[in-house]
């Protein structure tokens, strides 16, 4: 209780005699006291407005002070202050009366030995009084901090109570919320609690009739198990509307039987229309709005788990010629009103059953599960749509679909290989050969091959299986060696020696071609190093490098590690390139030749006149060679326009201030043109096949080549 600390005594006592009796004889009954003694109503107030007390010890016969007063005087101070009445001699009605006016008890003097045991008990009752006063403002609180909650989250706290006959109840579900619901009228007032009752049917008649077997399931296996209930549902609302749940309760099971969940349901249903915007996202293209490549698979899988009957299925990938380029040039929202347009014309084919999905880019896929007899004329039909130009941004451009078609079950297996094979015909679409391609085995045989040498490839640029052979320029009168081309072969474990065109288009596409360019740039390099220490050439040595190379960042910055790692000057080396390499707009490439002209490299254009001859960019690039290709050579002695034309290339280039190589010259005859247009070096069998570099070195001693 108070511990050992005096009992804090306001006494009220007009005989300071009887005053210091009282005082007196509590403490010879064992009580440590502290007593404020007043004899009037100021010194009563002023007493209690100064100090602490714990009790009051007030005398009933005073005469300027009635113990009414003073009950009333403490009560209106601390309704929780005890006051005890000591008196002489009391009449019923008076002690009734100061009783009821709030004393806590009355003792005679002559029975003073009951005060201390009195007081003991009042002090007691006031401690328990107060925490009880705080324990109730704490609950008060906690109701105040319930509603609060109850009231601000998007849901329902509830406790679910089922009995044994299976009859169930609700209680704790505010009814602020249910009201949404079920008619709550029926159920407690919320105004005196949160908490109000409602009975099973009443919110089961409220669940969404779909969703009511759901929910008896989830309840029914909670029951059994008495692991948590998780379950989702709509309520109707008195609106008309519905508005989704996600309930989660806790079970446990009672003595007797029945079974008590407490849980939360939240209204989820923002959450569940987001979820339906991720998901349609997950199948549907946001760009388009046509299923994506995951949907349209799945539809396709279906399609095909469906009995055939006499149908056959047909698949057709669709893409757009030169995109790649209209993405580089015009930017994403141009891009993508063009894809919508093309999708919006697509759409318009669609026979009923038919799904038109978009993969990427301008790659669309048209699943015909039903394929007519006649697909060609559908496919004529799909070409007609896109005969009519598509207006992007104001302007008008004229694109083609390309499209390649695989069949069901004539081409393919299963979904897989529906997608793949429709997409290598699509990829074997030739526009001279018209605009669609159904596939054919053969075409696989094609993908299969370059996939090997893909993979083989690899490995043999670690095994050192790639090597090179070189092939002398000869100078067209004197005829001796001014020059020389270096040119990759794979040496095959099994296969024997490789050419190039073999394997360099698949290492182009599989971007081997980096590595397999610096190998080839390294052999050919340290193979010069040698041959000039030796004092065998004076020349730069002539590598071949593929476009792609060329768009890497760093390639100049490697090359020139090269020729730092092998002590080669950059006069050391020409770099050949193809003519589709220079007419491509790209920075990277530009950036690289400047870079490595500027260094000292030289370069020459390939294989000239046989894809774009465009003189202009030859003249904007560092190029000093031109290398006309052997096609020209050889059609140059047997069509007199063909030597016009090499006439003609050779004094343009020299105009220019540009050398000209003649490729594969065969004959003597040729020799005889060539010399006669000043050419200014010969290269071809007529002087020597490439050989390795052993072969070379002797050619390069022998200094001169008949010819
Ligand atoms: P290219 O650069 O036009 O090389 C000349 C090709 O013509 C060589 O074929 C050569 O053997 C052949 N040739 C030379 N003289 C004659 C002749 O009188 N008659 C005939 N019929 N052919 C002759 P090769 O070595 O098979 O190379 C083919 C192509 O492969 C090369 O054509 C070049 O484009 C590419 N290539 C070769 N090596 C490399 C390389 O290291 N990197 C890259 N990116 N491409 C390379
Ligand atoms: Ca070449
Ligand atoms: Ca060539």
């Amino acid at each position: 209780m108070r511990g050992t600390d005096p009992v804090r005594i306001l006494l009220v006592e007009d005989s300071e005699l009887d005053a210091a009796w009282l005082m007196e004889s509590l403490r010879r009954g064992g009580m440590q006291v502290e007593a404020h003694h007043v004899d009037n109503r100021d010194g009563v107030a002023a007493a209690l407005a100064q100090r602490t007390f714990d009790i009051v010890l007030c005398d009933y016969s005073m005469p300027s002070l009635s113990p009414l007063e003073v009950t009333l005087l403490v009560q209106a101070h601390d309704p929780d202050l005890p006051l005890i009445v000591v008196t002489g001699t009391i009449g019923e009605e008076s002690a009734v009366a100061v009783m009821h006016a709030g004393a806590a008890d009355l003792v005679l003097k002559d029975r003073i030995a009951r005060l201390r045991p009195a007081i003991e008990r009042e002090l007691a009752a006031a401690t328990t009084r107060r925490q009880n006063r705080v324990i109730e403002q704490a609950r008060q609180q906690s109701d105040m901090v319930l509603r609060g909650i109850a009231k601000n989250i998007p849901g329902i706290i509830f406790r679910r109570y089922m009995r044994t006959d299976g009859s169930l109840s609700y209680t704790y579900m505010q009814k602020e919320l249910l009201a949404d619901f079920i008619d709550t009228g029926d159920l407690g007032d919320p105004a005196t609690s949160p908490l109000v009752m409602a009975s099973g049917a009443t919110l089961l008649r409220a669940i969404h009739p779909d969703d009511r077997k759901t929910y008896r399931d989830a309840m029914a296996l909670s029951a059994l198990t008495l692991e948590p209930m998780i379950v989702e549902f709509r309520l109707s609302t008195a609106s008309g509307g519905t508005r989704w749940l996600r309930s989660q309760s806790q079970p446990e099971k009672l003595s007797d039987g029945s079974v008590q969940w407490d849980g939360i349901a939240l209204d989820v249903t923002e959450l569940k229309a987001a979820e339906a915007v991720r998901d349609h996202l997950a199948y549907f293209d946001p760009v388009t709005d046509l299923p994506n490549r995951a949907h349209f698979t799945r539809l396709l899988i279906e399609t095909l788990s469906r009995p055939l009957k006499d149908r056959r299925v047909a698949l057709l990938c669709l893409g757009l010629e030169a995109f790649a380029d209209f993405q580089d040039g015009w930017g994403l929202a141009a891009t993508d009103a063009l894809v919508r347009a093309v999708a919006d014309r697509l759409r318009q084919l669609l026979e009923p059953g038919e799904v038109l999905a978009r993969f990427e880019g301008a790659y669309f896929c048209l699943l015909l599960p039903d394929a007519p007899a006649d697909l060609d004329q559908r496919l004529w039909q799909l070409q007609a749509a896109f005969s009519l130009p598509f207006t992007v941004d104001g302007v008008q451009m004229s694109r083609r679909a390309h499209v390649g078609v695989s069949l069901y079950p004539a081409d393919a297996s299963d979904a897989t290989e529906m997608l793949q094979h429709a997409s290598t015909a699509l990829h074997e679409v030739k526009p001279s050969r018209g605009p669609f391609r159904y596939y054919a085995a053969e075409m696989t045989e094609r993908a299969v091959k370059r996939q090997w040498i893909q993979t083989e490839l690899a490995a043999a640029l670690t095994n050192d299986r790639i090597t090179l052979y070189y092939q002398p320029l000869v100078h067209p009168v004197r005829h001796h060696i001014i020059g020389a081309e270096a040119l990759v072969r794979w040496q095959h474990e099994v296969r024997g020696l490789i050419p190039p065109a073999d394997f360099i288009p698949a290492a182009e596409q599989g971007g081997q071609i980096v590595e397999l360019g610096y190998e080839v740039l390294r052999q050919a390099l340290k193979q010069t190093a040698l041959w000039r220490a030796a004092g065998l050439c004076d020349f730069p040595i002539s590598v071949n490098v593929s476009g792609i190379q060329l768009m890497r960042p760093d390639f100049s910055v490697r090359v020139r590690a090269l020729l730092d790692q092998t002590g080669q000057p950059p006069t050391a080396l020409k770099l050949e390139l193809t003519e589709s390499t220079i007419i491509r707009d790209d920075d990277l490439v530009h950036r690289n030749i400047t870079d490595l002209a500027s260094l000292g490299v030289s370069f020459a254009l390939d294989d000239f006149g046989m894809e774009h001859s465009v003189f202009s960019r030859l003249s904007e690039l560092p190029i000093d060679t031109v290398k006309v290709d052997r096609f020209f050579i050889s059609q140059m002695t047997k069509a007199a326009e063909h030597a016009a034309l090499v006439q003609a290339i050779v004094a343009m280039s020299h105009a220019m201030h540009k050398q000209v190589v003649a490729e594969g010259v065969e004959t003597q005859e040729e020799l005889i043109y060539l010399r006669a247009y000043q050419c200014d070096a010969l290269q071809g069998y007529l002087f020597s096949k490439p050989v390795p570099a052993a072969a070379m070195e002797l050619l390069l001693r022998q200094g001169r080549l008949l010819g």
